[in-house]
């Protein structure tokens, strides 16, 4: 950060009393600009024994399958902006079912929700931001092809789940990207 939002004028990283870390602060107006990490929520949108993946049309990883996700937009919930990503990348509307799993990603600022959908008919299609859209078994997945290793994380503990017939809230820190 090098301006503020506010002012304008130039920001300076500065101990703030008070504060165990230091902030970018403005020299004119004095405010104080927090930086806290970014909520991506998504979908493992299920149907029968298949889940839906979409092929990603933007970079990073532009031709690469992703499960549904992206940036919590505010004044969404959790749940609504989960739904919406559903919507906007494979136009197709689900039934959030609970939370499938909750990862921190600190490295890149990121806290990862992906909640457990249910595609009440297989009706989807190509959203803007997909190539393509696709529902596969287990063994159909594109393992070597997968845009993020939150997915795959997500989705190997799906698998392990529905095997052993339980189903589980997965949570934990990655160095993923
Ligand atoms: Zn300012």
């Amino acid at each position: 950060m090098k301006y503020c939002s506010h002012c304008g004028q130039s920001v300076e990283l500065r101990d703030i009393p008070g504060d165990n870390i230091q902030r970018y602060q403005c020299e004119s107006c004095a405010m104080i600009h927090y930086q806290n990490p970014k909520m991506v929520v998504g979908c493992l949108p299920v149907y029968e024994d298949k889940i839906l993946l979409c092929k990603r049309a933007i970079e990073p990883r532009s031709g690469y399958w992703n499960l549904p996700a992206g940036y919590l937009e505010n004044g969404e919930s959790a749940e609504t902006g989960a739904m919406r990503e559903v919507w906007e990348e494979a136009l197709a509307k689900v039934e959030i079912t609970g939370v499938h799993s909750l990862y921190s990603i600190p490295r890149i600022n990121q806290i990862y929700i992906f909640f457990l959908a249910r595609l009440t008919a297989p009706d989807f299609g190509i959203g803007e931001e997909s190539l393509d859209v696709r529902l596969f078994t287990e063994a159909e997945i594109p393992w070597q092809d997968m845009a993020f290793t939150s997915s795959v994380h997500a989705l190997k503990r799906y698998f392990e789940d529905r095997k052993n017939e339980v189903q589980y809230t997965h949570q934990g820190e990655y160095p993923m990207t």
